[in-house]
């Protein structure tokens, strides 16, 4: 018996952004359809060299293990494997290098897998309201 899956997702560990991700796995029909991956700072396992091996070794095992054919990489804002926005001058300096990131990660990827698709994300955390902090996903080309 096969058992293959068309979507591999990678995003952070932190949990504020979990309950959100679920929601636009059901949105999209992702669920059942996706190998899931949660690394600290996402994109940022794959940029960095001491990590780089065991991020990519996850997506080896799913192309392998399932057949997979989309990566979803995902970072978001305010991420403590960067040292939060507090080590950003200014939002649009997160933004710059989140986003640097994932599309330094999606050529790595590219790299390695030419076949694969890869589609590249970022959650916005907006805390305005702490108790219920309020995430969007934008789509980074
Ligand atoms: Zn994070």
């Amino acid at each position: 018996m096969s058992h293959t899956c068309n979507n591999f997702l990678m995003h952070c560990m932190d949990f504020r952004v979990h309950k959100d991700i679920k929601a636009l796995m059901e949105q999209n029909g992702w669920m059942g359809d996706t190998d899931l991956v949660s690394l600290a700072g996402s994109a940022k396992a794959i940029v960095s060299p001491e990590s780089q091996a065991v991020a990519l070794r996850q997506i080896e095992i799913s192309k392998t293990l399932h057949s997979m054919k989309v990566v979803h990489l995902m970072a978001h804002t305010d991420c403590g494997a960067y040292g939060g926005k507090a080590a950003f001058a200014d939002e649009q300096a997160e933004y710059e290098k989140l986003t640097g990131d994932l599309k330094q990660a999606r050529d790595i990827v590219k790299n390695k897998w030419p076949d694969l698709e890869v589609k590249l994300s970022l959650a916005h955390i907006d805390e305005t309201d702490e108790h219920h902090p309020k995430i969007t996903f934008e789509d980074i080309a």
